[in-house]
């Protein structure tokens, strides 16, 4: 089926990768040159804001969702500092960083006390981004930190710590705006960790069959932990991904999740997109491998929305 550039343009979004190339370039080149036109300068956050990515469910899009919106972020011009806290270290991969066993690396932050700051590094072709790889070795921490005192708030202090981390009078203009926690798909020390340490959480939900099933066990580990640990923490986002236009199965889940959670989900979905899963295996985030793609727009527009909102509270 090919289309004009005008009825492309005219019909809407169409978020299709079975369309031929040239459509879909043109239907891209057409939203980007939209979006560029309109983008308003970004505010910054007051203080850091600490989000969570979390989901027990392997899966959903919670690394390719941290690494694209912390890259959107940044190429907007916020300073963003991205912790990998899965031993997977998949979002150390999708930045190019590396990740072999013994590399610095959030371990070393979470066992040894060693300071954040040391352990990140740049992201090339990204400015304003930092990056904490996670190692093979934090899979050990989860039962190496068992009989450590106050196990639970070693991210919290490493976090806090940061000198770049905190609000403008503390932290300074060189402050980091997001910190993002890319979570293991369990509800372990580690995710624990991550909710202790959390101003607000970031949930992923792939617009699938089952997609809420488990999500009643993770807003439970929540309350747990606003109750006990963390009060002020918030589930402030919720991000619908892979969302494939074409099915009314993913239509109906994108639905229920807004029904069930309202406001709390970005009105931007992140479409199901060849590009979005090929850009890791050349060590780039979307944002960076194909910035014109339909998922790489769509990632961009997720992250002013969500800077638009701004804090909770
Ligand atoms: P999680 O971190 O929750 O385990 P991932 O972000 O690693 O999930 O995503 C799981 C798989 O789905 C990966 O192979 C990833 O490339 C792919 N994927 C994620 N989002 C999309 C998308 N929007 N379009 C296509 N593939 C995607
Ligand atoms: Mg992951």
């Amino acid at each position: 089926m090919i289309r004009t550039a005008g009825e492309i343009a005219s019909s809407g979004p169409v978020l299709d990768d079975e369309s031929t190339p040239l459509a879909r370039m043109v239907e891209d080149t057409i939203r980007a040159r939209k979006e560029a036109a309109n983008r308003p300068p970004m505010p910054r956050p007051h203080s850091t804001r600490v989000l969570v990515v979390a989901n027990q469910k392997g899966g959903v899009g919670k690394t390719t969702t941290t690494v694209n919106i912390a890259a959107a972020l940044a190429q907007l011009g916020q300073s963003v500092l991205v912790i990998d806290l899965d031993p997977q270290g998949n979002a150390s991969t999708a930045f190019g960083i590396d990740h072999q066993r013994g590399a610095p690396s959030t371990y070393d932050a979470l066992v040894d006390g060693e300071s954040l700051a040391d352990l990140s590094s740049p992201v090339a072709d990204l400015p304003r981004l930092d990056v904490v790889p996670a190692t093979i070795d934090l899979a050990g921490a989860e039962i190496e930190l068992v009989s450590v005192v106050a196990r639970e708030n070693r991210l919290r202090r490493a976090i806090n710590a940061h000198p770049r981390v905190g609000s403008a009078e503390a932290a300074g203009d060189d402050r980091y705006d997001y910190v993002f926690v890319d979570c293991p798909p369990s509800l372990g020390l580690l995710t624990l960790n991550a909710l202790v340490a959390g101003d607000e959480m970031l949930i992923p939900i792939q617009a699938e069959y089952y997609a809420l099933e488990g999500l009643g066990q993770l807003l439970e580990t929540v309350e747990m932990v606003k109750a006990h640990l963390n009060p002020g923490l918030v589930v402030s986002t919720i991000v619908v991904t892979m969302y494939d236009a074409r099915t009314r199965l993913a239509s109906g889940v994108a639905q229920e999740v807004r029904e069930h959670f309202g406001d709390q989900v970005l009105k931007t979905s992140i479409p199901r997109s060849v590009r979005v899963s090929e850009a890791p295996s050349y060590g780039q985030t979307v944002m960076t491998y194909d910035p014109a793609s339909s998922g790489a727009l769509s990632y961009l527009e997720a992250a002013k929305e969500m800077a638009e909102r701004g804090a909770p509270r």
